[in-house]
């Protein structure tokens, strides 16, 4: 009695859930993570309505495929997932080589009066393809999605020793697990209900999460070059002073300007002029270490920073660069245009409580001394 409303319930559940997927799958086919999470859903779905209308069915279909369903709709989880964490395919055909060994026999079974083996077996291979679920899930090391994988891991992980435990106890006990009044049967029962409801809510959060991160990620970098915009130089800046303020690290801030670049523009126009700003950020950024920061301060003007470095060591740096791009032949594809850039730098020096003006303002003072001296050079505050 207790299952038969339990499952009536989930079933309803599953519907709903059913419609939402549809809906979000519909609205961006092409997205792989939502078609195949809603594929999920309908294979969830379609076991409980030949739940409920198997016995009007061929045994073979009735009792024998619909046994697949529920597995089947964890190892179509397992294809969502893997699109999601755009790795390797493996665990898909893990998952099909779990159902594909299952498969025979629920059909052998199919007409027997007695569902315990064919019951027992499913949970058996919804064990093993939840393990596969599981590990998708706790392997990753995406910060923006770890909430939500660590809770539907964490989960899934109880989920399958709960299953696990069903099988135990009819291989090894002989009773069965459903047993009215049985703890193990209400302990399934509650777990069913919770994994119904958890599971595709953490799903949508992780999909969320990571959209979220990514907008985030999105609205820091210059479209144009692909180096940080202005916000995310900011921000970058920001917490570089936050880690002098507290542990007095030194850093070089260095502005840069591209010479005469009004001239190019007006003589090769502006698309010229975009694909040599293009050039110029990759051709720097190449140079610089992976902890120092390259971004687009507007304009053809960019601002470097070098973390832990003072003006001894970010300098022959600045004036390597500078030379190097006094040299580059190559900034467009089809016509050798050479360009040239100014250069200011001002450090830290010791001094904590600087502001990201204060420091903007003096790296800019130098440039204009670079400009103001004859151009392609390196000033310093
Ligand atoms: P200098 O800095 O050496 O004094 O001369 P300049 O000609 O580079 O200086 P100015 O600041 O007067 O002009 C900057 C020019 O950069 C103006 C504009 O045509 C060009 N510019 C700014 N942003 C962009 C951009 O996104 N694309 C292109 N193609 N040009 C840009
Ligand atoms: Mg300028
Ligand atoms: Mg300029």
């Amino acid at each position: 009695m207790l299952l038969d409303a339990t499952l009536l319930i989930q079933d309803i559940q599953l519907l709903c859930f059913t419609i939402v997927f549809g809906v979000l799958a519909m609205q961006r086919w092409s997205d792989r993570v939502r078609r195949w999470l809603w594929y999920s859903f309908l294979a969830n779905t379609m076991g409980a309505t030949l739940d409920i209308l198997g016995h009007h069915m061929p045994a073979w279909f009735g009792n024998g495929i619909n046994e697949e369903m529920i597995p089947l709709s964890y190892a179509l989880l397992n294809v969502s997932l893997v699109y999601f964490n755009r790795r390797s395919r493996r665990p898909i055909w893990i998952s099909v080589l779990i159902l594909a060994a299952g498969l025979p026999f629920f059909l052998a079974w199919s007409s027997s009066p007695n569902r315990i083996p064919s019951n027992t077996l499913a949970d058996l291979l919804i064990a093993l393809v939840c393990m596969v679920t599981a590990e998708l899930l706790f392997n990753s090391r995406e910060k923006s999605t770890r909430a939500p994988r660590l809770l539907m891991g964490l989960f899934l992980a109880f989920f399958v020793a709960v299953e696990l435990a069903r099988v135990w106890v009819v291989f090894v006990r002989h009773v069965d697990p459903d047993a009215a009044g049985s703890r193990l049967a209400i302990v399934s029962v509650v777990t069913y209900i919770v994994n119904v409801s958890l599971l595709p809510l953490a799903y949508v959060w992780m999909i969320q999460a990571r959209q979220e991160w990514e907008l985030v990620q999105q609205s820091m970098i210059d479209p144009l070059t692909g180096v940080l915009n202005r916000r995310g130089l900011e921000q970058t800046l920001d917490r570089e002073l936050a880690r002098n303020h507290r542990f007095g690290d030194e850093l070089t801030v260095a502005m840069l300007d591209l010479d005469h670049f009004k001239n190019l523009n007006d003589q090769y126009g502006h698309a010229v002029g975009d694909t040599i700003l293009m050039s110029v950020a990759q051709l720097i950024a190449a140079q610089l270490r992976g902890t120092d920061v390259i971004g687009r301060f507007g304009g053809e003007e960019f601002v470097l920073l070098f973390p832990n470095a003072d003006l001894d060591q970010s300098g022959p740096v600045l004036e390597r660069l500078c030379e190097i791009l006094r040299e580059e032949t190559s900034l467009l594809p089809s016509i050798d245009i050479r360009v040239t850039a100014s250069f200011g730098a001002t450090s830290l020096r010791g001094r904590r409580g600087v502001t990201a003006a204060a420091l903007l303002n003096e790296a800019d003072i130098a440039l204009y001394r670079a400009k103001a001296n004859g151009r392609d050079r390196v000033c310093f505050f």
